[in-house]
């Protein structure tokens, strides 16, 4: 049930609008001045969102109020509407100066009243699918579809900070460059639904495996990026933990059993002794990926 705050000083108003808006399906929130109106929007957690206020009130009028509502910075700004005897331009065009919504001049018909409710709910719930479509938005620009892993752009911002709180923290970071090994020939023998399919489970067992204050993310194709805050003996356990839960347990594809595995390189930043940039431990991770590659692959090296 929407919540409507009827800020009106005059009890007789107060009482029939509170009664008219319950009667039309709203749910009554009053206050009996510009004061309290404003403390209801303030001190609560989820404020009523459609507002009718009282132009002439004590303490703080409805103009007033309806300003200082329009200085608060939100991704919900509430709908108003201005009740008042004042009819003249210059009043209109001061209320919405003030940032009122809409504008209802005394007396004024019910019906009108009730209108002008529901363009402000209409606009109201606009509002809300549109704050839902942004987030959605946001999250699908973070992370990766196929995996649900943080995505190329997030990871790397999650490395960069990660290393200013590893500086300020004065504690080692650990970066794993992790690559599915021979994951081209997945693709060709069984197609790319299998190959997604290795990849989705390939992330699942890695999330797994290490912490939750722990970061992955896609770094691209079959390559991963894993970011771990452990000391060094922990780190290196972490990593051997991973690539046994790659390498243990066989993969089923198509109702074959199929042994998959994966070669790390991992590169350290002790806050120390290294002023090394997120760019360059990348490509000390590579390195060492590739000094596990040519290791014979399913391992993991450390710079
Ligand atoms: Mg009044």
């Amino acid at each position: 049930m929407t919540r409507i705050l009827i800020a009106e000083d005059d009890l007789t108003s107060r009482s029939m609008l509170s009664f008219i808006a319950d009667h039309w399906g709203y749910q009554p929130v009053l206050a009996e001045d510009g004061q309290e109106a404003l403390k209801i929007m303030l001190g609560d957690d989820d404020p009523p969102r459609l507002l009718l206020l009282d132009w002439e009130m004590p303490k703080i009028d409805g103009l007033t109020l309806c300003k200082r509502l329009r200085e608060i910075e939100s991704e919900d700004p509430p709908y108003i509407i201005l009740l008042t005897a004042r009819s003249n331009t210059a009043d209109i065009v001061a209320g919405l100066d003030a940032g009122a919504n809409d504008y209802i001049s005394k007396p004024f018909e019910n019906e009108e009243l009730r209108a002008r409710l529901q363009v402000g709910s209409r606009i109201l719930a606009l509002q809300q699918e549109l704050n839902i479509a942004k987030e959605t938005l946001t999250l699908q620009a973070s992370y990766d579809m196929l995996t649900g892993l943080l995505n190329h752009g997030a990871i790397i911002e999650a490395l960069d900070l990660e290393l200013e709180s590893a500086t300020q923290s004065q504690a080692p970071l650990y970066l794993g460059m992790c690559d599915v090994d021979h994951f081209k020939q997945i693709n060709d023998t069984y197609g790319h639904m299998a190959g997604d399919h290795v990849l989705q489970e390939v992330s699942e067992r890695i999330s797994q495996s290490i912490a939750p204050y722990d970061q992955v993310g896609r770094y691209g194709g079959e390559e991963f990026l894993i970011l771990l805050h452990n000391p060094i003996e922990q780190a290196a356990t972490v990593f051997e933990q991973v690539r046994k839960a790659i390498a243990d347990t066989p993969f089923s594809i198509d109702g074959e059993s199929l042994q998959m595995t994966m070669s790390f390189g991992v590169s350290t930043f002790h806050p120390v002794e290294d002023n090394r940039e997120g760019k360059a431990l990348l490509a000390a991770a590579d390195k060492a990926l590739f000094a596990a590659k040519a290791n014979g692959r399913n391992c993991v090296v450390m710079e």
